[in-house]
């Protein structure tokens, strides 16, 4: 298909993960097929373990690798990747229990401890978080290499790191080679590059329902770790000039939001992606051929050769909150 295309809605992929809950159901509707805590809803990925399929619309049944390969201009743009593939992985996380202390890699670094992933760098933003929500971001101030190595061999990793507790709104950067983890009730969208390089470094002493206790990645993790990153506080955002606000700028994506917005142009001839974090909106083709309503938890790709579109806030009890992604031009 040439011509004009439709926005891209896929179905997301739900993963059951030991430290989730049951807050995508609860708050997003989304659907769990089992009773077990689900910890992510892979909403956009083009990474191997899933691949995203399109869930509506004239591509309904394509994935998103096949999209991308047969119709890179139309997908990005200006803006190919070098090597073709969707450059990001775009997800929901419900962190009900905590997560174990980890680091990804750089792409240099994984590259060579890996050979076939990316490095990750990511960033999140606060959806909502319960009272005992946690995040751990950086090393607390003054940690060294040798004082680091003594809690690991003290299995107290948790006391180097940063901690503090988020809030609905919170943004925050975790370059690669940032020392992270998070939970205790935090519902967070997360953006990341399509990789799933994680190193396991701590898991809190736990020992699963059999007595085993997950594996570590300890020496993988110390070539990994930038141990010159301290603390990591949430972003301060920088207004932008349609109203929204800037969150995060790297080089692999930026991020910008719309709090209760009554109108969010699209921006035409580059990939966008959109997620609906609260409230309502429609996505409203200019030539009104196009009218679609989102509702909070549901993520939407809009091709660079898709027609012009805006965003309006509908609901007003509710006000909508939306994050919009794209790639560095
Ligand atoms: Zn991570």
């Amino acid at each position: 298909m040439t011509g004009s295309w439709h926005p891209l809605v896929f179905t997301p992929y739900l993963r059951p993960q030991i430290w989730g809950g049951r807050a995508l159901a609860e708050r997003f509707g989304k659907p769990l097929a089992t009773a077990e805590p689900y910890g992510e809803s892979w909403e956009i990925s083009g990474h191997p373990h899933h691949i995203s399929v399109v869930s509506e619309g004239p591509h309904a049944g394509e994935t998103l690798a096949d999209l991308c390969e047969k119709y890179p201009r139309e997908i990005f743009g200006r803006t190919i990747p070098g090597d073709g593939k969707f450059p990001l992985l775009i997800k929901l996380l419900d962190c009900h229990e905590l997560l174990s202390v980890q680091v990804h890699p750089n792409d240099e670094q994984a590259e060579q401890i890996l050979g076939n992933e990316k490095g990750k760098t990511e960033a999140w933003v606060v959806i909502d978080s319960l009272e005992s929500g946690e995040i751990y971001a950086g090393l607390k101030p003054g940690m060294n290499r040798s004082q680091f190595e003594q809690h690991m061999a003290d299995k107290t990793t948790g006391q180097a790191l940063h901690r503090f507790r988020p809030h609905a709104g919170d943004c925050v950067f975790i370059p690669a080679g940032t020392i992270h983890t998070m939970g205790g009730g935090v519902l967070i969208a997360e953006v990341q590059q399509t990789s799933d390089a994680t190193f396991r470094i701590f898991d809190w002493n736990r020992l699963d329902k059999n007595g085993a206790s997950r594996a570590l990645h300890l020496q993988e993790s110390l070539m990994a770790i930038d141990f010159s990153k301290g603390p990591v506080a949430p972003v301060e955002p920088r207004p932008l000039a349609d109203g929204g606000q800037r969150l995060i700028e790297c080089p692999y994506f930026t991020i910008d939001r719309y709090s209760s917005p009554k109108s969010v142009a699209v921006p035409t001839g580059e990939l966008s992606i959109w997620m609906l974090l609260g409230g309502s909106a429609e996505l409203v083709g200019d030539d009104g051929e196009y009218r679609r309503l989102f509702t909070a938890g549901q993520s939407v790709l809009v091709p660079a050769a898709a027609k012009s579109l805006g965003w309006i806030g509908t609901s007003t009890d509710s006000p909508a909150q939306l994050l919009r992604i794209t790639l560095p031009a």
